[in-house]
């Protein structure tokens, strides 16, 4: 039996792949300079998977996005960026004034680039597997070249196609559906892989690890029929080791016949794929790449039963590798420099006081996982001892409160309810808002500038005060007040300069909830962040944000918006445990929302912002658990924002698909939704020509933020112009896609201004 690991993070120990990226960007390292920090950077990595692991991949180390890469190994550069002219074009594409849209890597939050196919003329351009393989290949490492499946990078795309009688341009991008359609561009696109695979063959590999997530999502047959052919075609020059993951895979059957040398299974994020193995067996001729250390939650595993998996299957087959459940760029790389996590303060007879990080295991510890498991297996005594010990840690009970418990059992059905329906609520909160038409508004955080950074470390340093900084983000938030009342927006928001991030601000604030001081994650470029761990019973101890909001109402006349961020997201956003459900997770963080809400409320504040960037993540790839997980998402977001009818509550959402779950959305019965559109252009404004029934106000953001160029007035009319054409104007409001906090005040400023003249020459003209 082997070990096989893939998808560690790179983002380093220091945050090294960050910095680097950042310098570079800012013209502070030269290409060269990048160039030798990212080798160094994979030496780095090479050096960790082998310290535990038998096999592991190359072509991890992506300068943005894997998926991006991918796009450009096949030559599909929209035309718009012109002719590839190296590193500078790539980044164009991923961050430039025309970007490409982004979205997330299926129900993670890990943001990929969309690749956009403007046609089926696909040829090599950038052979990255060929050449990070020879990289390792030069200092004599052997490694398994890494590559998305065709299959999942199509499922992944656009394709640029023309509308039918609609009211959208001519041509537009929209996902490949249709089956003929899947076959044409599998067609076109495979005879590059092939290349791809032929020039690593020539070049002394032999086998290659295949990604094909798309296969866990709902297939039918003739798509089972077009991902045999692929395979057929890509197992022509080298083995292929074919990995699927966060789910199981759609048809087990059709899976195990596919020809490739090695099937890999997600073997943690349901019980599927082990119900099948069990019930169907699997073939003699064939490898099986068993993912049973979860790479999504940082829980160490309990590895006594791990490893009596590891036995039954290897009964299954002999020809078995161990392996992580999906990639492992969702956790944080080291549990090791964690110094202040919380300590189990309930001292159990004969078991030893322990602190959370003896229950964690990140991305490091989990190859190291692996290792033992594979030791233990083959009989080591060490091991075996090892294993014992943790057995023994790991079944401590942690942070249980009866409380919080006997309040969830507690929950009625009109606990989920707004007293009065949407169309009453609105005319009462006209009556207290008396807003325009066509409302101005932003979605919460102003430009986090250098300063306030500054001053948020020195205070976490003990540099200075609680009150000095108190005073700090007090001036700051003086300043964000007048600048919106001298722009002329509507509604305005505190600027959020007190948050780091808007899940880990409300984690430090709640009990049952750690966060850690090193544990960053890539989400998307360089951008990182730290997900807490949700280890308890989650309730609140004190207001958490009613102080900043106030304080902000106080210094104008204009309505200021108070800002929490959901219980699906707070959930998605975070680790959290296993030995309870996900329902009653969220629905203890939407307890204490609600407790938030109240005192906003009681405090005067008229409208509340409930953020649910996440709420599409969470989706389930497979069709049959979308009824469960709308069902509790839905419930957890009516609990807290059970609100007294004239208190207008918004929400936000950004960056995901939302055609397909507009009606559940709509369900969660808010006021408000902003919802960004900017970027993924049309196809939200499809969905509204779909569900005629939407009654409720909505902001469809009418420019990028992620990029720092000033949107034109122009650009910002017409998104307002083609929300129009589906949308009765009474709904619309007039704000960015998302929160301002990664931009400078430089760009934020005549941004705005834009936006408030546009909707200003709006309302005169409708
Ligand atoms: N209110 C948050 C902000 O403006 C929302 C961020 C988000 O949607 N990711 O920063
Ligand atoms: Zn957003």
């Amino acid at each position: 039996m082997q070990t096989l690991a893939y998808g560690f993070p790179k983002l380093g120990e220091k945050r090294e792949f960050k910095s680097l990226l950042e310098s570079f960007w800012k013209g502070k390292v030269s290409e060269a300079e990048f160039l030798t920090g990212m080798n160094a950077l994979r030496d780095w990595m090479a050096d960790t998977y082998s310290s535990s692991v038998d096999i592991f991949p190359s072509n991890e180390i992506s300068y943005y996005d894997f998926i991006l890469d991918t796009a450009l190994m096949v030559g599909a550069v929209p035309s718009r960026f012109g002719e590839y002219k190296g590193i500078e074009t790539y980044f164009e594409m991923a961050r430039g004034r025309q970007a490409m849209e982004m979205s997330k890597y299926f129900n993670t939050n890990y943001h990929y680039i969309v690749p956009e196919l403007e046609s089926k003329n696909f040829y090599l351009l950038k052979n990255y597997p060929l050449e990070e393989y020879l990289y390792f290949k030069s200092k004599g490492i052997d490694t398994l070249p890494k590559l998305i499946s065709p299959y999942t990078f199509l499922k992944l795309s656009k394709a640029l196609v023309k509308s039918e009688g609609s009211s959208l341009p001519f041509y537009h991008l929209s996902k490949i559906e249709k089956i003929q359609d899947m076959e044409n561009y599998l067609n076109a696109i495979l005879p590059v892989y092939e290349e791809v695979l032929k020039q690593l063959k020539q070049e002394g590999a032999r086998e290659v690890l295949i990604e094909d997530p798309a296969l866990c999502y709902d297939m039918d047959s003739q798509e089972w029929d077009l991902v045999y052919e692929m395979y057929n075609c890509l197992s022509k020059y080298v083995h292929v080791y074919v990995i699927t993951y966060y789910d199981s895979v759609s048809d087990y059957e059709r899976f195990v016949r596919l020809p490739v040398k090695a099937l890999g299974f997600d073997l943690v994020s349901s019980t599927e794929n082990l119900e099948n193995i069990r019930k169907y067996g699997f073939p003699s001729d064939k490898k099986l790449i068993a993912g049973i250390i979860n790479g999504r939650q940082v829980w160490r595993a309990n590895l006594v039963e791990k490893i009596r998996l590891v036995e039954e299957l290897l009964k299954i087959t002999p020809h078995l590798l161990i392996s992580n459940s999906c990639p492992l760029f969702h956790l944080p790389i080291s549990v090791e420099p964690e110094e202040e996590l919380p300590v189990h303060s309930v001292q159990i007879e004969g078991l030893p006081t322990l602190s959370l990080k003896e229950r964690l295991a990140f991305a490091k510890e989990k190859l190291k996982e692996l290792k033992l498991i594979k030791e233990a297996i083959e009989g080591h005594q060490q091991a075996r001892m090892e294993v014992e010990r943790i057995q023994h840690l790991v079944s401590v009970p942690f942070g249980v409160r009866e409380e919080v418990r006997e309040k969830i059992a507690n929950l009625k059905e009109e606990d989920f309810e707004r007293k009065v329906p949407y169309r009453e609520r609105s005319k009462l909160q006209q009556g207290v808002l008396q807003l325009p038409a066509f409302p101005t508004t932003t979605i919460g955080s102003f430009p986090q500038t250098e300063e306030v950074r500054k001053m948020r470390s020195s205070y976490v340093a003990g540099k200075i005060s609680e009150s000095e900084y108190k005073e700090f983000i007090k001036k700051q938030i003086q300043q964000a007040i007048k600048i919106q009342e001298d722009i002329g927006l509507d509604v305005l928001v505190h600027g959020e300069f007190e948050r780091t991030d808007m899940v880990e601000f409300f984690a430090q604030k709640l009990e049952g909830v750690a966060t850690t001081k090193h544990g960053w994650v890539l989400s998307y470029g360089s951008r990182v962040y730290r997900p807490p761990i949700i280890y308890g019973d989650v309730y609140r101890p004190a207001p958490m944000t009613v102080e900043e909001i106030s304080y902000a109402q106080s210094l104008t006349e204009k309505p200021v918006k108070g800002m929490l961020t959901g219980p699906v997201t707070i959930l998605n956003w975070s680790y959290y445990r296993e030995d309870i459900p996900k329902r009653e997770i969220a629905y203890q963080i939407a307890l204490a929302l609600l407790e938030e809400v109240k005192d906003l409320e009681a405090a005067g504040i008229k409208i509340i912002q409930i953020d649910e960037p996440a709420f599409r993540e969470g989706v389930p790839l497979k069709r049959k658990d979308w009824k469960e997980y709308f069902d509790w998402a839905i419930k957890a977001f009516r609990l807290c924002s059970r609100a007294e009818p004239h208190v207008q509550i918004h929400t936000h959402m950004c960056y995901s698909e939302f055609n397909d779950i507009i009606e559940y959305i709509y369900q969660m019965d808010f006021d408000v939704i902003s919802i960004e559109a900017s970027r993924s252009k049309g196809e939200i404004i499809e969905a509204f020509e779909r569900f005629k029934d939407w009654d409720r106000q909505i902001g469809i953001g009418v420019y990028d933020i992620h990029s720092p160029a000033v949107p034109t007035k122009e650009s910002i009319a017409s998104v307002l112009e083609r929300s129009m054409k589906v949308l009765p104007k009474e709904l619309l409001w007039v704000n960015p896609d998302c929160g301002l906090k990664t931009r400078r005040w430089e760009e934020v400023i005549p941004a705005l201004k834009n936006m408030v003249e546009v909707a200003k020459e709006f309302r005169e003209r409708y």
